[in-house]
């Protein structure tokens, strides 16, 4: 896959402070938030998306689930709820091919989302 902004901060070639991290996952702010809390969590092996993913990143996957929740608890989302969610292409809506879950908390989210 071509690098990604994402690949370059996972290396630590773009200095971003990492709200979490670990030797198979990051996590930072994103740039433009879309809710009042608002952080993607990322793994350092570069993979596209979840439609690129395989039975070989299964364990992978189930980390940066975790990861996810460990940061909302961190982050003290736990009592109101969150949403995670991932991008998965164009009619997906994602921007940056490398994959990406989204924590988003700290207001009501809409259903469905747009
Ligand atoms: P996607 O649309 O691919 O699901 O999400 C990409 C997200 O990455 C967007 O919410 C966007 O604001 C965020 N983003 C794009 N470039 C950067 C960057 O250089 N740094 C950070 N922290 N976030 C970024």
């Amino acid at each position: 896959m071509e690098d990604t902004i994402f690949g370059k901060i996972a290396r630590g070639e773009i200095p971003t402070d990492f709200v979490y991290e670990d030797e198979h996952a990051v996590a930072f702010h994103d740039l433009d938030p879309k809710a009042p809390t608002h952080i993607l969590v990322i793994p350092r092996e570069p993979i596209v998306s979840l439609a690129d993913a395989t039975a070989v990143d299964s364990a992978l996957l189930g980390h940066l689930m975790m990861v996810c929740a460990i940061v909302a608890a961190q982050e003290g989302l736990e009592e109101n709820g969150y949403r995670v969610v991932t991008n998965i292409g164009a009619e997906g809506g994602q921007s940056v091919f490398h994959l990406h879950l989204h924590i988003l908390g700290g207001r009501q989210m809409a259903w469905p989302p747009g």
